[in-house]
């Protein structure tokens, strides 16, 4: 993260994406343990996306602690005849701030492409949630040296302009849920690239102030040297999210950093 006496100063984000895991029982007592022990997240922020079922729970035992919540898709349209579907306004409904758009599950398990990641991000936006816009190359881009062509184009498609808050996160596909996390000096440089194609692509005052998480295989025992990248501005967090002890360990070694 950007050091604290310069211009810019990004808060730091840690994310929770429970992905398709977790039920009603278990994420009780998790919404429970924050409840209690996330009291203070010393100026970082926390936000946890549960499956969509778990967000009227969240809303109900999250309301008055630091933690926010939000969605792990929407549809860009509002209403309609989407079976399966929920857009902005049901996560609305349920005091949702935040919501993941085109995390490589959704771009690999439901054929999402960077327009349609385009479309959820402007549909966000424009109900008042904040996107993260995922973006990474697969193992077969990486071993082909195609990261920044791949990085760019899925930027290119999605970057919003505009004033409304968005954030990015980085999420190489080979990286995520293998336990082969990227090293921080990769991520750094992923990131810079990442940082720079949003100032030629939006404007470089909204680039330097854009936080940018990174996101594949993060653990307590990780996560401190990878937030020592100047660029690296906290994380989307999958497999060590769905434990509340190494959740509530990596906010903790992300507290000290502010
Ligand atoms: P992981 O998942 O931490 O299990 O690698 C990260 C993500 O997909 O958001």
């Amino acid at each position: 993260m950007s050091a604290s006496g310069s211009a810019q100063v990004r808060r730091i984000l840690v994310a929770g994406n429970w992905k398709m895991n977790l039920h009603r029982e278990s994420a009780q007592a998790y919404y429970q343990r924050l409840r209690t022990q996330a009291t203070d997240t010393k100026g970082t922020e926390v936000v946890l996306f549960p499956p969509f079922s778990l967000i009227p729970l969240a809303s109900e035992l999250l309301q008055e602690t630091p933690v926010a919540w939000g969605g792990q898709d929407l549809h860009p349209d509002d209403d309609g005849a989407h079976t399966g579907d929920v857009s902005a306004l049901h996560l609305l409904d349920w005091g949702a701030t935040w919501v993941l758009c085109g995390h490589s599950e959704r771009r690999r398990d439901h054929l999402e492409k960077d327009d349609l990641v385009a479309r959820k991000v402007a549909a966000a936006q424009s109900h008042g949630l904040v996107p993260i816009l995922c973006v990474g190359e697969t193992q077969e881009e990486h071993d082909r040296g195609d990261t920044e062509s791949v990085l760019e184009r899925q930027l290119e498609a999605a970057v919003p302009q505009g004033k409304a808050p968005w954030t990015l996160a980085y999420e190489p596909v080979w990286a995520i849920g293998t336990g082969a996390t990227a090293t921080p000096e990769l991520a750094q440089r992923a990131h810079a690239f990442l940082r720079r194609t949003v100032s030629s692509l939006a404007d470089a005052e909204v680039a330097a102030g854009l936080r940018i998480v990174y996101g594949g295989s993060v653990k307590p025992t990780n996560c401190e040297a990878l937030l020592q990248e100047a660029d690296i501005d906290g994380f989307l967090i999958g497999g060590a999210s769905l434990d509340p002890d190494s959740f509530l360990d990596i906010m903790r070694r992300c507290g000290t950093f502010v």
